[in-house]
């Protein structure tokens, strides 16, 4: 991988981060990696990269794994991002900073108890599919609120916030998703989580500049770092 090309596609997106996002000071760029190995991770490293996304819970563990026997001391962050099986849940509850992607609750339930072997607790998004397309992953909102009051009861994960996977190609189109995602991010605070509902993981490499106008303060990419 070419490092300038890097650092300069970056740079871009960080200065648009400043450009589009009401509230740059918030936002967190997620660097996802899964088309790659570890050189690419080092190189974002150098550059000041130290979050993380990555979508295959034995690579993740194979790359966390890698990366503390290397850097010990260097405190990286690493996301899950993407459809999270039950069974896999095992091998990235014991480091994992944040899983973006909890879509059911058999899948919560399994966190929660890995969570509790781990000693620990586990900070977790809720996808929501917004625009209720079938063959989106996410909860249907209404699934979602029959579920919620169980949720709130477990003790080893920790709801911070919602994330979406937008469902069209075009990125204008996208804007409506983001945004009813942001409606439901307040609602849902102001009636269940008291405010605690900080995080909003929306916008990808098509779509970020649009996520972050409408409230995005995770943003994933990964094509556009590396093209
Ligand atoms: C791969 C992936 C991304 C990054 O997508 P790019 O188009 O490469 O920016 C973001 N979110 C999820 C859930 C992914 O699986």
């Amino acid at each position: 991988m070419e490092e300038k090309r890097i650092k300069k596609n970056l740079d871009r997106v960080q200065e648009n981060i400043e450009i589009y996002s009401p509230k740059p000071e918030d936002v967190i760029l997620i660097a996802v990696t899964k088309y790659f190995g570890v050189d690419v991770i080092e190189e974002l490293l150098d550059f000041g990269i130290d979050t993380f996304g990555e979508n295959k819970a034995q690579v993740l563990k194979e790359k966390y794994e890698y990366f503390k026997e290397k850097f010990p001391d260097k405190d990286i962050k690493w996301h899950f991002i993407g459809n999270l099986q039950k069974n896999k849940v095992k091998y990235i509850a014991p480091f994992i900073t944040l899983i973006h992607s909890v879509n059911k609750l058999s899948l919560v339930e399994e966190i929660d108890k890995r969570a509790k072997q781990n000693n620990r607790v586990i900070d977790v998004l809720i996808e929501i599919n917004v625009s209720g397309e079938e063959s989106k992953e996410g909860y249907i909102y209404h699934d979602f609120m029959l579920d919620l009051p169980h949720l709130l009861k477990l003790e080893n994960i920790n709801i911070i916030g919602l994330m979406t996977m937008a469902p069209f190609i075009e990125p204008e189109a996208c804007r409506s998703v983001f945004g009813e995602l942001a409606s439901i991010q307040k609602d849902l605070n102001k009636r269940y989580f008291n405010g605690k509902l900080t995080k909003l993981s929306m916008g990808m490499s098509n779509d970020y500049q649009i996520a972050l106008e409408e409230g995005a303060n995770l943003i994933r990419i990964g094509r556009k770092l590396y093209e």
